[in-house]
């Protein structure tokens, strides 16, 4: 069947879960022993698959699954990897022009931003989704999109004109989203793709792939049975001569997360498929290539992949639910009409504030990703300077700032997955709600009080009678309460004397202007920058040791006050807590520096040695000893701050000697522990160091 085509496309994504503010990701109980998903997820899935595991006649060396499959990554997630992992980062794009050079064409497509439902977008923010992601593709891939993933595939007309005027040349959708009005009704849709024409540009088109439904809802039970599934992609195909492609389409974190062990499935199968030589492999940008699309079709609109009732499970009670016991899912149209009229507000206030500021709103409005990708101070100034009308003040610079970073909160606010699950109190809908208070403190920042809105969500109900919303707001605004609590952060590393061998990412930068110690009171004066707005602020802070604990008093000061602020009363300052308040790892770290237990004392021993001894092999295994031979060592590496990273330097390190019996000793520690799924890391640093990437690709 030398005409008969395949394709696997994978959707890779996670919702973006970086706090608002300080612009890390909190911490997950249940992503355990990691210590969020994002890590898991890597671990299990995103890593793997860029093992070199296949086998081929295009070259002489093993390639890994993505340059066999189309795939896409949603841009949050994909900032975050190159932010954590930039090895992995980088093998991604690679696979990309790999598949270019063995197939034809890139396997990778752009994804609206950051997922949301772009039927449920106004035309602007259609425009605005798209947009961002091509661009964040372009500059990743180094090569312009072709096409774009919708989230959820959801989709209407407006969505389709929007992909035509960006100059999209095809998207994918799901079989029981095609409206088969045009065509005959026997059709196979899913072998071959139809032009949707459009109907306000003059007739321009764009192809539409239909992946497969049913085989792609198989593959979680069916694909790891490689023979049996590769027997139903036979199947499907017609027995004529007619040229066909055929595809799945689904999450890729069916591959290794949701499916136990699916990165080998998957990679098996494509084994199959590359030497039983039945059917060709392909993306589809690359069978574009050699054949068109002849006919054309309508689309069902406002139709999705993941919700049988239309779009319901993004804006009301539809009946989509995982735990049949969360009855009620109306809060999905309290949050749709919250979220909606916050987001219009925030328009409103983003043109009043900048139109006397910037040439052209719009156009900076459309190239802000660039900030949000970059993080950089000089970037971001630069960004705005070029684009103003007149050289701006720095309260202009910071108040164009806030007014872009609002509207960046409410895109994310809307993300999808604030919708997709049964409770208001879920981790993701929580999400929405903090982007949302951040978006109100931007907007008050600017002189507008948006608050009054939350009134509209304070009262809706959750499925569990305890639970309150309002006060998990509440909640969640005293968590926030920033730069402080992250200033008490940098504090308590200051004062207890821990440093990190790595970077962890923070919004703020930190820095101590003048300083006083007494016995057991210390007093700073510090400076704060906040990198996304340029904001710098000032503290005068106090911290006091008692017990096993710390107290910070904090209050915004002026430098020239330093010495006056020595006798503040404990009434006259703006906040106070304790080590109780700080965030995730740092708690951790005060209250590991901060304890009189011994079992503390290996933690404490190890940290300080692998401070000093980061970038020096024997150094870092005198470190890792201090763990590797202690009593419930693994239990204890487990349990230390920021575990994960430790194992990547240690990692990085076995793979800088290899040939070290230390470095076996590390490989042996990592892999009998809970972390064994880290394993690929080492094999990726291994590959980066030896791998000599021929550049032959033998004709096909
Ligand atoms: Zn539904």
């Amino acid at each position: 069947m030398k005409n008969k085509f395949f394709c696997v496309h994978a959707h890779f994504y996670q919702p973006p879960r970086q706090n608002p503010w300080t612009l890390t990701v909190s911490k997950e109980t249940l992503a355990k022993p990691y210590r969020d998903f994002n890590r898991k997820i890597t671990d299990e899935c995103y890593g793997p698959l860029s093992m070199p595991s296949i086998k081929s006649s295009f070259c002489d060396y093993l390639l890994s699954v993505y340059s066999h499959i189309s795939f896409n990554f949603g841009p949050t997630l994909f900032s975050w990897i190159e932010d954590h992992y930039p090895q992995l980062a980088a093998s991604i794009i690679q696979a990309d022009s790999i598949s270019a050079k063995i197939y034809g064409e890139g396997a990778a497509m752009a994804q609206a931003y950051n997922h949301r439902i772009l039927p449920h977008c106004s035309a602007k923010d259609k425009m605005l989704q798209i947009k961002w992601g091509m661009e964040y593709f372009e500059s990743k891939f180094k090569r312009k999109a072709k096409a774009v993933w919708l989230p959820e595939t959801a989709v209407d007309n407006e969505t389709l004109e929007a992909l035509i005027a960006c100059q999209v040349e095809f998207s994918v959708l799901s079989t029981s989203q095609a409206d088969k009005s045009l065509i005959d009704s026997e059709e196979n849709i899913y072998l071959e793709p139809f032009n949707y024409v459009s109907k306000n540009q003059n007739g321009k088109k764009l192809t539409l792939f239909f992946y497969n439904q049913d085989l792609s809802l198989k593959i979680t039970q069916e694909m790891p049975n490689t023979e049996k599934y590769y027997l139903r992609i036979l199947s499907a195909f017609k027995a004529d001569n007619n040229p066909a492609l055929l595809s799945i389409a689904s999450d890729g974190e069916n591959y290794g997360h949701h499916l136990k062990d699916g990165d080998k499935a998957l990679s098996h199968l494509i084994k199959k498929i590359l030497s039983d030589k039945k059917i060709v492999l392909t993306n589809y940008a690359s069978w574009l290539k050699n054949f068109k699309a002849e006919k054309e079709i309508k689309i069902k609109e406002n139709t999705s992949w993941s919700c049988p009732h239309g779009l319901g499970r993004w804006e009301k009670e539809c009946g989509c639910r995982i735990d049949k016991s969360m009855k009620s899912q109306e809060w999905r149209t309290d949050l749709k009409f919250f979220t909606d009229e916050l987001g219009e507000k925030a328009e409103k206030l983003y043109y009043a504030t900048v139109n006397n500021l910037l040439k052209d709103p719009d156009e900076a409005l459309f190239s802000y990703w660039q900030c949000i990708d970059k993080r950089k101070p000089d970037f971001t100034l630069n960004f705005v300077h070029s684009r103003a009308i007149k050289p701006l003040t720095p309260d202009e610079t910071r108040k164009t700032l806030t007014a872009l970073e609002m509207m960046k909160s409410a895109q994310l606010m809307r993300t999808s997955c604030a919708w997709f699950f049964d409770d208001i109190s879920s981790i993701e809908p929580l999400n929405a709600i903090r982007e949302a208070l951040y978006l109100c403190e931007c907007a008050s920042k600017l002189g507008e009080d948006f608050f009054s809105v939350f009134e509209k969500i304070r009262k809706v109900k959750s499925n569990y009678p305890s639970i309150k919303i309002e006060n998990l707001i509440e909640e969640i605004k005293a968590e926030n309460k920033q730069p402080h609590i992250s200033l008490c952060s940098f504090i308590s590393g200051i004062e207890l004397k821990y440093q990190l061998p790595f970077e962890t990412h923070c919004n703020y930068k930190f820095k101590i202007l003048n300083e006083k110690r007494e016995e057991s009171i210390s007093f700073f004066h510090v400076s704060c920058a906040r990198i996304s707005t340029l904001e710098k602020r000032e503290f005068f802070i106090s911290v006091k040791k008692i017990e096993e604990n710390l107290i910070f008093s904090i209050k915004e000061s002026l430098l020239s006050d330093f010495q006056k602020n020595l006798s503040l009363k404990p009434t006259e300052f703006d906040f106070t807590c304790d080590i109780s308040l700080l965030k995730d790892e740092d708690r951790e770290l005060a209250t590991i520096f901060l304890s009189k237990n011994p079992k503390n004392e290996v933690k404490k021993k190890f940290i300080i040695s692998a401070a000093s001894a980061y970038g020096d092999f024997d150094k870092s295994i005198e470190a890792f000893r201090i763990i590797s031979k202690s009593e419930n060592a693994k239990s204890i590496f487990e349990s230390i701050p920021f575990a994960e990273d430790y194992l990547r330097h240690f990692l990085n390190l076995a793979a800088s000697k290899p040939e070290r019996q230390e470095s076996k000793e590390i490989l042996d520690f990592i892999s009998s522990s809970a972390f064994f799924k880290t394993m690929w890391k080492y094999s990726l640093a291994m590959e980066i160091k030896y791998g000599d990437k021929k550049n032959s690709f033998k004709k096909q």
